[in-house]
């Protein structure tokens, strides 16, 4: 076992991250020692970097897509959060989230909208074991927030969406799940999007994702993914973009508009052409409203004179991080497509440039690359 790692310490938005080294210490026990593999920058780094998010102090490790390849066991840490087994040399996706268990919705098993929630990253890295977050090359983590990745999967694929990806899950799950032959609108072709596209597109769904242009490749992946429709939203007017929709609805016989609509971009503007978007009696899901971004005027009667129904999704529980790798799992073709959404990779020490990458919107996917695949 190495004696010392490197970790990437935040220390407030917009100031400059410190690398710090620290010893890697044996795992107590209930826990698991990690050495890094991937660590994904979410968009959500980004909000907190850039002060739209705050957190409960200014000296943290925060990164919160850890893949890492299992080192050492802590005693009572012989299973994952799902219960499988687990062994030295064995590749993990480390979630942190901790719901209480006890709450209102805990106890209805609705652990995705726990309402005291808690992360198992957010703690000063001072403090032994040190390793908390993701952005570092070890990871401490309690047992119970592992999922054991599956043999045979690519370590690229599993690495590019393993927060987007359960987080979309969660959000279809609410909104009633697909059904085969529905159309589908995605808005934003980032992380979250991409996956929405690659989830319905294989249930079965016509799907059409807006994004930006800014990054080409973004919407190349999107008809990769399996978008029958692809509009770059600076290139085209809202108003061709709907009747595009409501086009391709005809054709397949369906209704007024998408029977789902995803909102994946972030940008409050996208939620009044999303409203636009969905047909009478459809599903309009908003998993992607990260940060506080602002106001935007919405024309309500909308909702009463389409019936629609407004979905709301902001975490996901372990189940869906097993949903994920179930998902990867079942399709190799989808795999290579989902390693080639990490556009950018770079080692801890460059945790600067990889934040960079991934605000300045020309990036697909960002991670930090540990090696050790
Ligand atoms: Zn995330
Ligand atoms: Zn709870």
């Amino acid at each position: 076992m190495a004696t010392e790692g490197l970790a990437a310490v935040w220390t407030g938005p917009g100031r400059k991250f410190e690398l710090r080294r620290y010893p890697v210490l044996p795992p107590r026990p209930g826990e698991v020692l990690l050495r890094m593999v991937r660590s994904g920058i979410c968009g959500t780094d980004v909000h907190i970097h850039a002060g739209r998010l705050s957190l409960p102090g200014n000296r943290f490790i925060l990164g919160h897509e850890f893949v890492g390849r299992v080192e050492a066991l802590g005693r009572g840490s012989r299973r994952d959060g799902l219960g499988s087994p687990l062994r030295p040399g064995d590749i993990v996706i480390a979630c942190v989230a901790k719901p209480c268990g006890k709450c209102f919705n805990c106890r209805r098993g609705e652990t995705a909208s726990c309402l005291r929630f808690g992360v198992t990253y957010l703690r000063d890295p001072d403090r032994a074991p040190h390793f908390f977050g993701g952005f570092a090359e070890w990871l401490h983590s309690p047992a119970g927030n592992l999922v054991r990745v599956p043999d045979g999967l690519a370590i690229d694929a599993v690495a590019a969406f393993p927060c987007a990806g359960p987080t979309a899950i969660r959000a279809f799950d609410f909104a009633g799940n697909l059904q085969r032959g529905e159309v589908v609108v995605v808005q934003g072709t980032g992380p979250l999007g991409l996956f929405a596209v690659a989830w319905a597109a294989k249930a079965g769904c016509a799907v059409a994702a807006i994004g930006s242009g800014r990054q080409p490749g973004r919407l190349e992946l999107a008809r990769r993914l399996g978008a029958r429709l692809v509009f770059d939203f600076r290139k085209t007017e809202p108003g061709a973009r709907l009747k595009a929709v409501r086009g391709l609805a005809a054709r397949l016989r369906r209704g007024d508009g998408a029977d789902v609509v995803l909102e994946a971009s972030g940008a409050p503007q996208a939620v009044p052409e999303g409203l636009g978007l969905v047909r009478t009696r459809g599903r309009y899901i908003v998993p992607g409203q990260y940060s506080s971004s602002g106001p935007v005027e919405i024309q309500p009667q909308t909702i009463t004179f389409k019936a629609v129904r407004i979905v709301g999704s902001g975490q996901y529980k372990l189940a869906d991080a097993g949903a994920y790798l179930r998902f990867l799992a079942s399709d190799r073709r989808l795999q290579k497509i989902f390693a080639d959404c990490i556009t950018h990779r770079y080692p801890v020490a460059r945790v600067g440039e990889a934040m960079e990458a991934t605000e300045s919107g020309g990036a697909v996917k960002v991670v930090l690359d540990g090696g050790n695949g």
